[in-house]
């Protein structure tokens, strides 16, 4: 294992190893195939993998499917998908708790005949009346005076599906005044007469979380059942069905960490089927979603999301983290990575009007910190375009850029200063009249004796390529945001018109670029094409939230 600070997790594993307790270890990421995963998820997957890999076990990836009117095959592709782009492999042991549904019926009955369940026929409404409240004890259900062989009879004709749904359902017999509620006799098993996606129509009888979780867990081998801290009462029940059924060791144990929780978005499939499914954002994999393909139609790295997962660490009390620290780390990554190029989002022309010809300025794609090799060469001409923004014809203090007194550097190139402002009918700027400083240029000893406080991005007017970009803020105005009401109305901004040097589309150096001054941006892997070309905003170069 890499020599970093070691979690509480992987203390209980290695003293696991070392007691001899297990003799490799077995940790699965269990989710249920309901929607796209999210970034709690990749945390969920960095621990479950991580620790298998650290301590040369396994991991399995298995569907926890055990909820017929919610799953979905495209949902498990994407799990898949998210795992695989994660960088973790699986090999062999892709599971599903369906194919399991045979062996858990068997312990099922099992505990029918051993006393410790019972087919009760109260209401939903009643049986949650009779749960009590955490001061008050509960009350056993009449039914649970069943013989073990009306049990069984009703507990086959369930699976029969020879009942309603809500007509019955099978608990276990522990104990009605227990302190955790969640001893109080829980659910085992309901009917639902519904379609599986890979069960098919052969059960009318699924299984509880509770109950198909430490099965599938045990069936499996796995050694540290590793869930978050909502299941801490879980455990008990856990623990009592592995016990009750007095399986042969070695059986798992269940660890709970706290959930990833992140400012400004919602973390549940559900909030986030609602945002899909109401069409409030495009898809599943909208870049401003925090799902996995979100983040990665976005232009985040696996690598920027799994070293966030690992900075932020294993906490064992619940916490929200700072969606600034994600960006951090997906800035730190490309800082290192990717080529320096000039995009222009709002075009402003400039003639230069002591420049004829044109010429190539040979410029590099990587900053002198950044160990990568690489050039291209931007046209250079008399007909330019700059950002609107860096022109001020009355600047206000502390403005560094272009105005009618104050020159710029072209970046790359040649120092230049305003001449005329042309403006139209209404009095908007429609392009500077400027001269350029033939010694001033980038790269070449600046004889020109001209001092800039600043450098700016500019494109070359022929050749420049038009595109599109997509500006993504915020999704949620709110730091906590509850729903649909929360949605930040602005976190999309679509430019059509931006111009880009030509070598980011002709030459193809990557697919995620720092256009200077403005941020980090990745071809759109769905809608980009050499005809459209497009852009994702992935982040801007410093945190500008919140000021
Ligand atoms: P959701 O409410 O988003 O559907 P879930 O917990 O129901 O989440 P599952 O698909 O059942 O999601 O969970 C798969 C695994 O991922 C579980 O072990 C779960 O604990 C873990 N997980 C889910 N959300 C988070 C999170 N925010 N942080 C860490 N782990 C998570
Ligand atoms: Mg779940
Ligand atoms: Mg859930």
């Amino acid at each position: 294992m890499k020599n970093k600070k070691k979690d509480f997790l992987r203390t209980i594993v290695e003293n696991d190893l070392k007691s001899g307790k297990y003799k490799e270890i077995v940790t699965r990421f269990p989710p249920e195939p309901n929607g796209f995963p999210h970034i709690g998820h990749a945390k969920s997957i960095s621990i479950n993998f991580g620790i298998a890999r650290d301590y040369n076990g396994h991991c399995n990836l298995r569907m926890d499917d055990t909820n017929p009117t919610k799953e979905d095959t495209k949902y498990v592709e994407a799990l898949e998908d998210a795992v695989r782009w994660l960088g973790f492999d699986w090999g062999e042991n892709l599971y599903f708790t369906s194919d399991y549904f045979s062996q858990i019926y068997d312990y099922a009955v099992q505990l029918i005949k051993m006393g410790k369940a019972y087919v009760d026929s109260l209401s939903e409404d009643k049986i949650r009346e009779y749960r009590g409240t955490v001061t008050q004890p509960g009350k056993r259900s009449k039914y649970a005076n069943r013989s073990v062989e009306e049990n069984l009879d009703l507990f086959e004709r369930m699976k029969k599906g020879e009942f309603k749904d809500g007509e019955h359902v099978l608990r276990a017999k522990i104990d009605m005044g227990a302190a955790n509620m969640k001893m109080r006799d829980p659910l085992l098993y309901r009917i639902r007469h519904a379609h599986h996606f890979r069960a098919g129509d052969a059960w009318s009888i699924y299984p509880m979380y509770d109950f198909a979780h430490c099965l599938s867990d045990y069936i499996e081998g796995v050694t540290h059942s590793i869930c978050t801290l909502e299941f801490e009462n879980n455990r008990d029940i856990y623990d009592w069905v592995l016990d009750t059924l007095a399986l042969k060791p070695p059986r798992p144990y269940q660890y709970e960490f706290a959930r990833l929780n992140i400012n400004y978005t919602v973390m549940s499939k559900r909030k986030l089927l609602e945002l899909v499914e109401g069409g409030y954002v495009n898809g599943w994999d909208d870049p401003r979603l925090p799902t996995i393909a979100g983040y990665r139609r976005r232009g985040y790295t696996p690598e920027s999301i799994l070293n966030f997962c690992e900075q932020i660490g294993i906490a064992k009390a619940n916490s929200v983290v700072d969606v600034a620290q994600l960006e951090f780390s997906i800035r730190d990554d490309l800082n290192t990575k990717v080529p320096r190029v000039m995009c222009v989002m709002d075009p402003l022309k400039v003639t230069i009007v002591n420049y004829e010809g044109s010429e190539e300025i040979e410029a590099p794609y990587y900053p002198h910190d950044v160990p990568k090799e690489g050039s291209r060469k931007i046209p250079f001409s008399k007909e330019l375009y700059i950002e609107r923004a860096d022109f001020e014809e009355n600047p206000p203090k502390g403005y560094f850029r272009l105005t009618p007194k104050q020159p710029v550097r072209l970046r790359h190139g040649y120092i230049i200063t305003c001449k005329e402002i042309i403006k139209d009918a209404n009095g908007n700027i429609v392009e500077i009249k400027a001269q350029y400083y033939p010694d001033s240029k980038s790269g070449t000893k600046d004889t020109s004796g001209i001092k800039v406080k600043s450098a700016i991005q500019w494109v070359s007017a022929a050749e420049a390529k038009k595109v599109e970009i997509r500006l993504y803020d915020r999704l949620f105005k709110t730091e906590a945001p509850e729903g649909i009401e929360d949605l930040n109305p602005n976190s999309l901004q679509i430019i059509k018109n931006a111009l880009i040097e030509p070598a980011v589309i002709l030459e193809k150096p990557d697919e995620r670029f720092q256009f200077e001054r403005q941020g980090y941006f990745y071809t759109d892997p769905v809608d980009y094409s050499d005809a459209h070309p497009v852009f994702n905003k992935i982040v801007g170069l410093k945190d500008s939230w919140a000021k």
